[in-house]
């Protein structure tokens, strides 16, 4: 699997630096677990990091960076720490959902709009977080929009394009407000994603319009 679209080196020197936001942070991580080029790159970036770390006062240090740097080692753990609450979930989703995932809870499909559902990703440990899974019919045109957030998608199943370009399963998507684009879901088959938005305030932009109502963020 050739992947074309990556996070920034600014993103994942954020997430090795444990300062992205935990919706974030999650699809980044989906996104290292497919992609050897951007687990090199992290690892790197999460070495040089720990260095500088070590030399920073440690009111500079996010708030959650201990909580998170815990996490991870527990995520690191053998398998059998794992708790695979969504596995049942998987099935009625009908996809298979990626390692980084395995400790969220999923909701169950909704309706966002005609031939567009959304399911609500709960992150252990992070209520606030905004982050969902989208599913797009097979050649739905979704409207034209801006971005007032930062939104990172992670195409997980199918294939969206745009303007800029053909995004296909491992690919991520930063859509920050620079831009403007009218998605395409792929003719081959529906689209499902991993979608989250920067932040912890009120939704803003396309996608926020479309969920505030419904999920109450
Ligand atoms: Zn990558």
């Amino acid at each position: 699997m050739t992947i074309h679209h990556h996070p920034s080196d600014e993103t994942l020197l954020r997430h090795a630096a444990g300062t992205l936001s935990a919706g974030l942070a999650l699809v980044v991580a989906v996104h290292i677990e497919g992609c050897a080029a951007c687990r090199a790159r992290s690892a790197r970036f999460e070495a040089v990091g720990g260095e500088l770390l070590e030399d920073m006062p440690q009111a500079r240090l996010a708030p959650d960076a201990l909580g998170r740097a815990l996490e991870q080692l527990d995520l690191g753990s053998s398998a059998s720490s794992a708790r695979p609450t969504n596995v049942p979930r998987q099935a009625a989703l009908g996809i298979k959902l990626p390692q980084a995932m395995r400790q969220c809870e999923i909701g169950p499909w909704r309706w966002l709009g005609p031939g567009f559902k959304w399911s609500k990703v709960e992150i252990a440990g992070s209520p606030q977080a905004k982050v969902m899974l989208l599913k797009g019919r097979a050649g739905l045109r979704l409207p034209a929009h801006g971005h007032t957030d930062m939104e990172f998608m992670q195409i997980l199943f199918g294939s969206l394009s745009d303007e800029r370009g053909q995004y296909l399963p491992g690919d991520l998507d930063e859509a920050g407000s620079d831009v403007d684009h009218q998605p395409i879901v792929g003719t081959e088959s529906d689209c499902v994603c991993l979608a989250a938005l920067e932040g912890d305030t009120r939704l803003h932009g396309f996608l926020g319009r479309l969920l505030r109502p419904l999920v109450g963020f």
